[in-house]
């Protein structure tokens, strides 16, 4: 494993226990209505579960070696971007010009 491979490994794991926790309904909040709590929990977990399955898949992707590597052009996603979006699939140029969205 490469070094930017174990570092982005390490700030997957460590976003996803994160998030997890964070999916987790919260205990003890007095202040807290269940009403309110439901009404704001559906559109955030809908956001979590999203980015979890991306951090699945760049884990996934680094166990079996093609991490930092375009899934549309198939070149080099680039240090840079790696550090900033860790799970990123596309390079700058793919994500930026619209023709790839997120599946
Ligand atoms: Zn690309």
């Amino acid at each position: 494993m490469s070094r930017i491979e174990a570092e982005a490994r390490d700030v997957l794991l460590r976003r996803r226990h994160s998030l997890s926790d964070h999916d987790a309904p919260a205990h003890g909040d007095p202040s807290a209505r269940w009403s309110d709590y439901e009404a704001a929990l559906e559109p955030v977990s809908e956001v979590v579960r999203r980015e979890l399955a991306e951090i699945d898949a760049a884990l996934i992707r680094i166990e079996e070696g093609r991490y930092g590597t375009c899934q549309s052009c198939g070149g080099p996603m680039g240090l840079q971007r790696l550090r900033a979006l860790p799970e990123a699939r596309y390079c700058m140029a793919c994500s930026g010009n619209g023709a790839v969205a997120f599946d």
